[in-house]
């Protein structure tokens, strides 16, 4: 009883670190598996794909625990990942920062509440640079292929470039939106002004005093387009579904807290458990049938429905879904800017784009200089377009066709040695992501130390724990607002919904907390534990 009280109150005042890291049992595994490597006891080859944050929390982990046979295969030329890519202007996180870290590695002097992109960036490079992990990252190192070789255990990795790699133990940190969504219009490819997507901003391309067009109206829109408006003579914005766009509480910290979150013992840690819990109760809004949801849509509407005009319609202000079925939107800047004269929404879809414009649905052509994608990312194709080929020439990707499925979000049968970082269903609506990756790491990072400590070849989770937890995630899906009627990126072109965890994120945690052997099939150099 005392030790259980003690693992609640760890998990109360450490909500967001894995349960295995700082307890006594965790640090007996850890100091045995140093031991054992500092005798010479070989560790696997381990490729790790992609220096995003999922990337580099697996590495730093790995570090932590005395495992350095690792690479890291980026096919950018900089660390980030997303934050990388996503520099387009207003570009910031909706996780308040003292939560936008790593447990193990956290940021202490965070300059706002609500992190902007540069300074994630920064953060994600100073955790490269602290811990060395320059050394392990090839760059321009695009893996387009991995191949099982059951007889010898290992992946055989292909790159872009042609080049060949042989890994024990594959781990993707390649996310959930890492390929822009360019949607095929027709007349694309006629259109003589400039055009990008949000996640490939052109910074060389002056908007100023342009007439300026935004397809698609989601996460990153609402954060570019107020500060394009300012430089635009007209901004049309070509918005097909409305969000809810809720008030952001954000300000620069100032230097006394900033100071005081650094030096005064507790207070940061404090202050990051704060966040976690006020997020994590916000799952109660995902719930289908929830008061909250129901009240929440109903103050939005009297609210936001006292701006329409003639110009701004009231269906293009108000959503007619549950709030949570689209993820919900903050931000202080966009209803001002959708009240600006040269600001237009569009609320109807785009028919064509001619040489100089864009046709409306009901035929309106509308004169633009630039156009601009905001139309988010293939984020329902998981790993695509990487083959990969697991026990008995099953494909991945085949194997996902009707949406793309994994025991606990990280692993599939057929694919041994294979686990997955931010995969299938492990997205939230409600609280960091960051999180979610350091469990997966954990828990990885456990299966990754029998390799050391039990000489384990491959561990393949079980066909019918796949099943079941199936199973549990689609009916725990049915009770989820995101299954309700919207478009959103969380579902797929059948409706099912491949990307979010309908639960609380401590429950993801406590699953999470060790690998369970009964979902686990284990070879070793000379025998099948089959510990079922
Ligand atoms: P998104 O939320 O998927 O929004 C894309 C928008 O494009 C949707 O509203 C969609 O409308 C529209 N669209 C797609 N194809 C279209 C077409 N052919 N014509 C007209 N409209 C079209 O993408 P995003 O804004 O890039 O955001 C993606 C995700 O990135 C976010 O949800 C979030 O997880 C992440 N993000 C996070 C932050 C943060 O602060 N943490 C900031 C930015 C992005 P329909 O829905 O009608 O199809």
């Amino acid at each position: 009883m005392a030790a259980d009280m003690r693992f609640h109150l760890h998990n109360f005042l450490h909500p967001t670190s894995h349960s295995d890291s700082n307890t006594a049992a965790g640090r007996a595994r850890s100091d045995q598996l140093r031991r054992l490597i500092t005798e010479g006891t070989p560790t696997p080859r381990i490729a790790i794909l992609g220096a995003g944050a999922a990337g580099i929390c697996m590495a730093l982990q790995l570090l932590e625990h005395g495992i350095s046979s690792f690479t890291i295969y980026e096919k950018g030329e900089r660390v980030g990942g997303t934050w990388r890519d996503n520099t387009y202007p207003g570009a910031a996180c909706d996780v308040p920062s003292h939560l936008y870290s790593f447990s193990f590695a956290p940021k202490v002097d965070w300059s706002r509440k609500f992190p902007e992109q540069p300074e994630i960036l920064g953060y994600l490079e100073s955790l490269v640079s602290k811990y060395n992990l320059g050394n392990h990252i090839v760059f321009s190192a695009e893996v387009t292929e991995a191949v099982w070789n059951e007889e010898r255990s290992l992946w055989a990795l292909e790159l872009s470039s042609g080049a060949t790699h042989e890994a024990e133990v594959v781990v993707s940190g390649l996310g959930q939106l890492n390929r822009p969504n360019i949607p095929q219009i027709a007349g694309l490819d006629t259109f003589t002004g400039t055009k990008f997507h949000s996640a490939q901003w052109d910074h060389s391309h002056d908007l100023h005093g342009e007439r300026v067009a935004v397809i698609g109206i989601g996460a990153s829109a609402i954060q570019f387009v107020p500060q394009v408006a300012k430089l635009a003579a007209e901004i049309t914005l070509f918005q097909r579904s409305v969000n809810y766009v809720a008030p952001k509480p954000d300000r620069p910290f100032t230097r006394l807290q900033i100071s005081a979150l650094k030096n005064v013992p507790g207070l940061r840690q404090a202050y990051r458990s704060s966040i976690y819990w006020r997020l994590e109760f916000r799952f109660r809004l995902m719930k289908k049938g929830s008061r909250l949801g129901a009240m929440m849509q109903r103050k939005f509407g009297e609210e936001v429905s006292k701006m329409a005009s003639p110009n701004l319609p009231t269906e293009a202000l108000v959503p007619q879904y549950t709030p949570g079925c689209r993820r919900i939107l903050i931000a202080n800047d966009w209803y001002p800017t959708l009240l600006r004269p040269q600001t237009r929404v569009v609320t109807e879809g785009v028919s064509r784009i001619t040489s100089t414009g864009i046709i409306t649905e009901s035929g309106e052509e509308i004169p633009v200089d630039t156009i601009i994608f905001g139309t988010g990312f293939h984020a329902t194709d998981f790993l695509a377009p990487l083959q990969i080929t697991g026990r008995d020439g099953q494909d991945l990707n085949h194997a996902w066709k009707e949406g793309a499925r994994a025991f606990l979000g990280l692993a599939v049968s057929g694919f041994p040695n294979f686990f997955i970082l931010y995969g299938p269903n492990t997205n939230l609506g409600h609280n960091s992501i960051l999180f979610m990756i350091e469990q997966q790491v954990g828990y990885i990072r456990e299966i990754i130390d029998g390799f050391v400590t039990k000489g384990v070849t491959s561990a393949e989770v079980r066909e019918r724990s796949m099943e079941n937890f199936d199973a549990e995630i689609s009916a725990a899906l049915t009770k989820t607002v995101w299954n309700e009627d919207c478009s959103s990126w969380y579902k797929n072109s059948q409706g099912r919904v491949t990307n979010n965890w309908p639960d609380y994120t401590v429950a993801y945690k406590q699953r999470l907390a060790h690998p369970d052997q009964r979902d686990w099939k284990t070879n070793t150099a000379s025998q099948v534990l089959d510990l079922e």
